[in-house]
């Protein structure tokens, strides 16, 4: 069975160590440069489709959580606050209160909507250590999200692109969620709002999901709002959130959030809180699953393993590894041991494509590409081989 744990540890991907301490994992230089690619394409993918980009800090005062909510719906899964001077300093469970705080740090009005607030920064949560392991669950989380700060109606339209951008990013990295689920609220008091708010909500997600094959959670919806989560399987076929969006009417409220809006009266906003793909280290854990270590060519740690023959070509080989780095792409030389015995290795690596330099190719300027898959392509001028993993490695682009 794949397990991402060994193998993120046998592709040198991941790693961690019980001094940094137990769910705070490190990247190691493959699995950066491979999430590297993948954070610039998202960043690409939501550009186009109107999102702004912001930094925002991953602490923030105890009150703001009060005002959100969190502090008193959230508690058990945030860490202790710090006192430092006269604040009570918080690490941030989510993003959602900071970028309610940017939408309210300039007047805004109902031309600058909707207004798509983007950032893939750093929380924290204190997973108890039984649950945690891998990049499954951990406590210091990447996570890919959006908010999107609307007119009510225009809740649906976002919602039904959101599920459409999700798509295509899923579709780019090579997998399918297994369900969607409309998580709803259920029994007892850890939710905020009324309950018009709470019917609302959850009539936009359903009216959005009309077409889509889904179930309903009751009980799993985030305290401020329902939500759609989209699922994912293990190998064992353990299902887990990987995406989601969520429709609040909550925390705009509790930040007193308003636009002025077409008849220059006062209006509150509605906030889609949105993830695509999840935080960087699920969605990754999954990923090594999915496609057992061997990643499409255009997030792939490394693109190409330049095989020098012999001492002889070292020279040449270097220059092709150079010239392809120059290039954009990912490449390194292995020289060290019998040809055999690197090719062997290159293909354990998972790397997409190593090029053979030997005595007949190098006088000329030439590459012997082997893929893969196990396919062999006859020797060819070094520009002509750099054109082609150049294409491969172009992350999809559909609009
Ligand atoms: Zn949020």
């Amino acid at each position: 069975m794949v397990d991402h744990r060994r193998l993120g540890r046998e592709l040198d991907l991941f790693d961690s160590d019980p001094l940094i301490g137990a769910g705070l994992p490190f990247w190691l230089p493959g699995g950066a440069a491979a999430r590297h690619a993948v954070e610039s394409y998202l960043y690409e993918l939501e550009r186009r489709a109107g999102y702004r980009h912001v930094h925002s800090p991953a602490l923030g005062k105890r009150q703001m959580y009060e005002m959100s909510g969190h502090w008193r719906n959230y508690a058990e899964d945030m860490w202790p606050s710090m006192r430092v001077g006269g604040d009570e300093l918080v690490l941030r469970p989510s993003q959602c209160p900071h970028h309610a705080l940017i939408f309210k740090s300039r007047q805004r009005s109902y031309r600058d909507l909707p207004l798509r607030i983007a950032e893939l920064g750093p929380m924290y949560r204190s997973e108890r250590s039984g649950v945690i392991g891998g990049l499954g669950r951990v406590r210091s989380i990447q996570l890919n999200d959006a908010h999107i700060f609307c007119a009510r109606d225009q809740v649906s339209a976002e919602v039904a692109g959101v599920l459409r951008l999700m798509r295509e990013a899923h579709a780019a990295l090579g997998f399918e969620p297994s369900s969607y689920r409309l998580s709803l609220r259920g029994e007892g008091g850890k939710y905020a709002g009324d309950d018009a708010m709470w019917d609302l909500a959850s009539a936009l997600l359903r009216e959005a999901l009309d077409g889509v094959d889904y179930s309903e959670a009751p009980g799993e919806a985030a305290f401020y709002g329902p939500k759609i989560d989209v699922q994912i399987a293990d190998p064992l076929g353990r299902e887990s959130t990987l995406a989601t969006i969520q429709v609040d009417f909550h925390q705009p409220a509790a930040f007193d959030l308003e636009y002025v809006d077409a008849r220059g009266g006062r209006s509150r906003p509605v906030m889609v809180h949105r993830s695509l793909v999840g935080s960087m280290e699920r969605l990754f854990g999954h990923l090594i699953e999915v496609h057992r270590g061997a990643f499409p060519v255009w997030y792939a740690p490394v693109q190409l393993a330049v095989l020098p023959v012999g001492e002889e070509q070292d020279g040449a080989a270097r220059a092709l590894a150079a010239a392809a780095v120059e290039a954009g792409l990912r490449a390194e030389v292995h020289a060290e041991g019998s040809i055999g015995a690197r090719v062997r290795a290159v293909a354990e690596r998972k790397i997409p494509y190593g090029g053979v330099i030997g005595s007949r190719e190098a006088p000329d300027g030439l590459v012997a590409l082997r893929h893969r898959d196990g396919r062999q392509v006859p020797a060819r001028p070094v520009a002509a081989a750099l054109d082609e993993i150049r294409e491969a490695a172009r992350p999809p682009r559909s609009r």
